[in-house]
C-alpha cells in the first residue's frame, strides 16, 4: 500500500499554489489568499513567512483598507530581486528578457536574424551575450533562478533538442544545452515551441486569462498552433502536438515545405499573403546583397505593408488579403469543430492578417464551423503581440520555482 502526501509534500505543494497566486494575480491580501486556497489563517501565515525568509515575496501594510479593525496584510512577488531570462529565436529575430517573479519584464534585447541555416554557435552566443549584459546591470542581491527559451520548430521535450525547424533553419539542434552551457550559471534551459508558449502565456496573462479551452495561431514565416483544452495544454505523444499549420485546407493548393500541398501554412503563410497581394518575392539564399533588398519586402513590416495598402484601396492587397483570409478561416472551422474552443486567439503576423480578413474569416466559420461550436466562440487578437513568446519561455522557466519554490532557491543560492 502506498502511503499518502506526508506533512512536508503537503507544505510544499501549498508552498507552490501561494507563490503562484501571487506570480499571476499580483499583490493579494493574507485574507484572500485564505478565502481563494481554502487554507485556515495560521496556515497562510505560516506559508507567507517562509516565502518572505526565502526572499520570494515580502508582506506590507496594505495603503488603505477604508474599514475599521486591524487590515490584513498584502503579499507581493519580490520582481526585482527574483528573475528569469527568457528568450526567443524565431525566423526573423533573437530576443532575450529578464523577466521578474509576478511577470514584469525588467530589461530587453534584441536583435534582427537573418533568414537562413541555424547556426547554433552565433545564436546561442549572441542570446548568451545579452544576457550577461543584462546580469551586469542587476543589483548583488538578485538571483537568477531559472532559463527558457521559446523557438519557431518542434523540440524534444526531455532535452531541449530542435527536432524539427524548417523555418529557423534547424534540424536537430542541441539548443538548450549549448544556451545552457554558454550561459554559464549552472542552470539548465528548458525549450519550448513557440507557439506552445504563447498559448500558455495568453492562457496565464494576456487575452484569454480564465478561459480553459482555447486555440492560439500563431504566424511568421509558417503557421504554429497552441492548444489548450480544459486549462492544458495539448503536447500529443511526444510533445510535437498542435502543428496546425500541416492541416490541409486545399489538396490541389501551393506546396508546402514540408512535402505536402494545401497546407494551412502554404496557403495561409507570409508568402502566400504576399504572392497574392502582387508583391514580388525574391528566392532566398542568394548572397547577402539579395537578404538585404529582401528584408524590406519580407517579414512582418512587409505584411503589415499589405494590410495597409488594403486599407487605403489598394485592389490587388484587397483580393490578396480576401484569399488568405478564406484559407485561415477555413483551417479554423476545421479547429472549431473538432476541439470547440471558447476562444481562438491570432497572434504573431496572422494578428495583422485576421484584422484584415475578419470578414473571409467569419463568412467561412458561418459555412463550415458547426452551429454549436460556433455560437459562443469569440475571436481575439493577441493581447501580449510580440511579447507572447517571451512571456511564455519566463512561465516555462518559472515553473519549477512554482512547483517547489524553497528548493530551487536553495539550489541557486547554495
Ligand atoms: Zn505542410
Amino acid at each position: 500500500m502506498r502511503a499518502g502526501p506526508s506533512q512536508e509534500d503537503i507544505r510544499r505543494h501549498n508552498l507552490g499554489a501561494l507563490l503562484r497566486h501571487v506570480h499571476l494575480g499580483g499583490p493579494i491580501s493574507r485574507a484572500e489568499l485564505t478565502a481563494k486556497m481554502g487554507l485556515n489563517r495560521s496556515t497562510i501565515m505560516a506559508l507567507t513567512s517562509d516565502l518572505t525568509a526565502a526572499g520570494l515575496v515580502r508582506e506590507e501594510l496594505p495603503r488603505e483598507t477604508g474599514r475599521a479593525g486591524r487590515p490584513s496584510l498584502v503579499v507581493r512577488p519580490e520582481s526585482s530581486k527574483v528573475y528569469v531570462f527568457a528568450f526567443d529565436v524565431g525566423p526573423d529575430r533573437l530576443a532575450a528578457a529578464r523577466v521578474g517573479l509576478g511577470g514584469a519584464i525588467l530589461d530587453r534585447r534584441e536583435t534582427a536574424r537573418r533568414r537562413g541555416p541555424f547556426d547554433l554557435d552565433e545564436l546561442a552566443g549572441t542570446l548568451a551575450g545579452f544576457a550577461r549584459q543584462m546580469r551586469r546591470k542587476t543589483r548583488a542581491d538578485t538571483v537568477c533562478v531559472g532559463a527558457a527559451a521559446a523557438v519557431s520548430g518542434g523540440v524534444r521535450k526531455d532535452d531541449g533538442v530542435i527536432m524539427f525547424g524548417p523555418n529557423l533553419g534547424a534540424e536537430v539542434v542541441p539548443f538548450g544545452e549549448e544556451l545552457g552551457r554558454r550561459l554559464g550559471l549552472g542552470l539548465p534551459v528548458s525549450v519550448g515551441n513557440d507557439a506552445n508558449l504563447a498559448a500558455l502565456a495568453e492562457h496565464s496573462r494576456g487575452v484569454a486569462v480564465a478561459v480553459r479551452d482555447l486555440i492560439y495561431l500563431h504566424g511568421d514565416v509558417g503557421i504554429g498552433g497552441g492548444i489548450i483544452t480544459g486549462g492544458h495544454l495539448l503536447g500529443g505523444h511526444d510533445g510535437y502536438g498542435g502543428e496546425v499549420g500541416h492541416m490541409v485546407v486545399n489538396p490541389d493548393g501551393r506546396p508546402c515545405g514540408c512535402g505536402s500541398r494545401g497546407c494551412l501554412e502554404a496557403e495561409v503563410g507570409e508568402r502566400a499573403l504576399l504572392e497574392a497581394a502582387g508583391r514580388t518575392i525574391l528566392p532566398g539564399r542568394e548572397g547577402a546583397r539579395a537578404v538585404e533588398e529582401a528584408a524590406g519586402r519580407q517579414g512582418r513590416d512587409a505584411v503589415r505593408a499589405v494590410v495597409d495598402a488594403a486599407d487605403r484601396g489598394d485592389i490587388v492587397a484587397q483580393e490578396g488579403l480576401k484569399r488568405v483570409g478564406g484559407w485561415l478561416g477555413l483551417g479554423v472551422a476545421n479547429l472549431v469543430n473538432i476541439f470547440n474552443p471558447e476562444m481562438v486567439i491570432f497572434g504573431g503576423m496572422l494578428r495583422e492578417v485576421y484584422l484584415g480578413s475578419a470578414a473571409q474569416v467569419r463568412s467561412r466559420l458561418a459555412t463550415h464551423a458547426m452551429g454549436p461550436q460556433r455560437e459562443r466562440l469569440r475571436l481575439r487578437t493577441s493581447a501580449l503581440a510580440d511579447d507572447a513568446t517571451l512571456v511564455g519561455a519566463a512561465e516555462l522557466a518559472f515553473a519549477h520555482v512554482l512547483a517547489d519554490p524553497l528548493e530551487v532557491l536553495a539550489r541557486v543560492t547554495g
